[in-house]
């Protein structure tokens, strides 16, 4: 037995003593105030328990999704993800990675965000060998230069990449800046034939076995998943159709707190 115990036992005999000592006023009022401290400790650890659960809930129900924001129209995506029920956070060093419950890479300039990524960091190892590491446990969503970042190979040049989607993507497959386009067609995201925005576009060229694909453009894949990664070679968030921004986040939502 503890001392504490001890002293609780003896106490309690005391008092069911029927011959016990006589217990005074001060005596019975300091067991009073005692208690009450005690009561109220225990609803304070209760009311703390009830608001961290309503923070998980809540933090369910709109993930924290982070989007690259070194280049490119993140401020876009996070609007989107406002839309689509998330909660956005803009990502500019690889420490803001552990808070998130998911990542949009952006679309923007792949060589220009793979040199930021690959910058050498004192405080240890790179963002992008960060990257690599988050996506092992969260779902990542690339789209356009993001989705040549995921790529298990990049042609036209051929360029590092984070080798995490199983496809082979060609950068600037359809042409100049100004042969960008905007396209409607069927998706299996469920509703009407699906906006597609591409600007510079790269081309899916290829896929492995686990790559499911969403849509197409003529033949090659534009919207493709695997596992917790999606990816996009058009620009979702320059449209007002939330759908694919909404699958994204209801990934996130299904994976949240499975793998922390
Ligand atoms: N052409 C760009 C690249 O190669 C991608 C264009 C885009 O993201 N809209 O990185």
């Amino acid at each position: 037995m503890t001392t504490s115990e001890k002293i609780k036992k003896s106490i309690k005999d005391t008092l069911l003593d029927p011959d016990g000592p006589v217990l005074d006023d001060d005596f019975l009022a300091l067991c009073g105030e005692r208690n009450r401290r005690f009561v109220e400790r225990l609803r304070a650890e209760e009311d703390a328990e009830r608001a961290a659960e309503a923070a998980r809930q809540h933090r369910k129900e709109h993930p924290r999704i982070g989007v690259l924001a070194i280049q490119g129209d993140y401020a876009a995506h996070a609007a989107a993800l406002t839309e689509a029920g998330a909660d956005p956070v803009e990502v500019r060093n690889p420490g803001e990675l552990d808070t998130l419950d998911g990542l949009i890479l952006p679309g923007g300039e792949s060589t220009t965000m793979l040199k930021f990524l690959e910058r050498p960091n004192p405080a240890g190892s790179s963002f992008f060998d960060r990257l690599r590491d988050f996506a092992a446990t969260k779902p990542v969503f690339g789209t356009c230069a993001g989705c040549i970042l995921l790529a298990r190979t990049v042609t036209h040049p051929p360029q590092k990449s984070l080798c995490l989607l199983d496809a082979t993507v060609e950068r600037n497959a359809y042409g100049r800046q100004i042969d960008s386009s905007i396209l409607t067609a069927p998706s299996s995201l469920p509703g009407d034939p699906l906006e597609m925005v591409f600007i510079r576009a790269p081309r899916i060229a290829q896929t492995g076995p686990d790559v499911e694909v969403l849509a197409r453009r003529d033949e090659s894949p534009v919207l493709v998943r695997q596992g917790n990664l999606m990816a996009a070679t058009f620009h979702p968030e320059l449209s007002s159709d939330r759908r694919v921004h909404r699958l994204f986040v209801d990934t996130v939502r299904s994976q949240y707190g499975s793998k922390e």
